[in-house]
């Protein structure tokens, strides 16, 4: 924000108030928000690939079915998880003082798996996700 001209009071991340704030370290490589990608990845059945940029969007889900659909919704998972981690650093920038250790405490991984099942159904017309078992299998989703 400071290199877009916006004047801010500290640069310091929000979660961890270590590293300056900038992209990849306040959507990938802070510890407090790696942790959430890693809880993503499990969910997903994956090994960590530790993304450095946006470019993991274009990342493939190894699956033996070839199935583009699972790819669809594995990519729309990950939009819906940097917008979670970016309302989250909001919260945290915006909170009173008193707040603010309480909500880096949070951990936004159970509102991802529901927003991003939600979002998903009520946007795709080809996509059919079962609410009941999306959580415990992200991978049982199928077209209408
Ligand atoms: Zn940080």
């Amino acid at each position: 924000m400071v290199s877009r001209g916006i004047p801010l009071a500290s640069t310091s991340c929000v979660f961890c108030d270590v590293s300056d704030e900038d992209l990849h370290h306040c959507f990938f490589l802070c510890p407090r928000v790696e942790m959430v990608w890693r809880k993503i990845w499990s969910w997903w059945g994956i090994a960590s690939p530790r993304p450095t940029y946006l470019e993991f969007l274009n990342m493939d889900i190894p699956t033996s079915r070839k199935n583009n659909i699972i790819n669809v919704v594995f990519k729309a998972t990950c939009v819906v998880s940097l917008w979670s981690i970016w309302a989250w650093r909001n919260r945290i920038f915006h909170a009173e003082d008193s707040e603010v250790e309480k909500l880096k405490l949070e951990d936004p991984f159970a509102s991802i798996q529901k927003l991003s099942g939600f979002w998903i159904s009520n946007r795709s017309r080809n996509i059919r996700i079962d609410l009941d078992f999306w959580v415990s299998n992200p991978t049982a989703v199928s077209e209408r």
